[in-house]
């Protein structure tokens, strides 16, 4: 076995995604190759971003894929040999905005690997805030709590870029850029995949428009507040249940009940991963249900679609 063989299989026992692509040794009349393999290792943080790579390179490289289905991108840790499956890689495509894994593995990675282009996805697109919760005043007890918790927004950014269309034509754009960068010979075809996905993404986000038409100024109960993206640029509004990475208080679980109830809410969206015991709890106060979304999906198009449809139903 040689050793990209043995790294892989070393990955699909640790049940990492890999790309389905051929991994058979190939020949190598590739003379630009400088590399004991021909098929190029471009590393990224979460599942969707193997997809926009892949959208645009094809066959041409094999995705390694950081934070499993399932994970949190908040709390996952990389493996050593996940990392170690990156020393040959060209380029790693960082989602950029603050995500936790990114922090303690990006020095890590520069350090195994100097020669590796690292691309920031989230070049360009405006990072906003978290949504301040609406009962922060009453509730000064967990500002105090949560200092000393290690969780995501650092800053109070909102990493979850990648909910919206309109930042995912951006980070494609910069992957695009990326891979021409680390594989110039392929800038023709990178080129032409690179604008039928973007047109594919434009259409996306048109027949969300469609979907969501009628429910601009709704608002939704989310556990895991992923969707503020979404939220901004569909005109609709998130009203996260996890308080500053936590479960809610009992006070705070009756404020949202009495948020829920006001506004009309009827579903409580939860995603894979985390606690459903708050959700489950308030939507049996109010006679509304749980419904599941992922966030990190592959198959991103068609990902969005349903989870538009999820908002339709959904939303007040
Ligand atoms: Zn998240």
């Amino acid at each position: 076995m040689n050793k990209i063989t043995t790294l892989i299989i070393t990955f699909l026992l640790m049940g990492v995604v890999l790309t389905a692509g051929c991994v058979d040794e190939q020949s190598s009349s590739d003379a630009t190759s400088n590399s004991d393999s021909d098929t190029i290792i471009v590393g990224v943080s979460i599942v969707p971003q193997q997809q926009f790579v892949e959208k645009i390179a094809g066959d041409n490289v094999e995705v390694v894929v950081m934070v499993p289905p399932g994970a949190s991108p908040h709390s996952y840790e990389p493996t050593p040999s996940q990392l170690t499956a990156l020393s040959d890689a060209k380029m790693y495509a960082m989602v950029g905005s603050g995500i936790t894994v990114e922090d303690t593995m990006i020095g890590k990675l520069e350090d195994l690997n100097s020669d590796m282009l690292i691309v920031d996805c989230s070049e360009g697109i405006t990072l906003v805030e978290m949504v301040a919760h609406s009962h922060d005043e009453e509730e000064h007890d967990h500002e105090a709590e949560g200092e000393e918790h290690d969780h995501e927004e650092e800053e109070g950014l909102d990493p979850h870029i990648w909910t919206s269309p309109d930042n995912v034509e951006i980070m494609v754009e910069n992957i695009y850029q990326g891979l021409v960068e680390v594989d110039p010979d392929n800038q023709e075809t990178y080129l032409a995949n690179k604008n039928a996905y973007l047109a594919e993404l434009a259409e996306l986000d048109e027949q969300i428009q469609t979907t969501l038409e009628g429910k601009e100024g709704t608002s939704f109960m989310v556990y895991h507040p992923a969707w503020g993206y979404f939220a901004k640029h569909y005109g609709i509004t998130q009203v996260p249940v996890e308080i500053e990475g936590k479960e809610p208080s009992v006070q705070d679980m009756q404020n949202l009940i009495d948020e829920a109830k006001e506004k009309g809410i009827k579903v409580i969206f939860v995603q894979s991963g985390f606690s459903t015991v708050s959700a489950e709890a308030i939507a049996s106060e109010i006679d509304g249900e749980v419904v599941e979304l992922d966030p990190l999906a592959k198959d991103y198009i068609d990902n969005l679609s349903k989870v538009a449809e999820a908002f339709k139903e959904g939303l007040a």
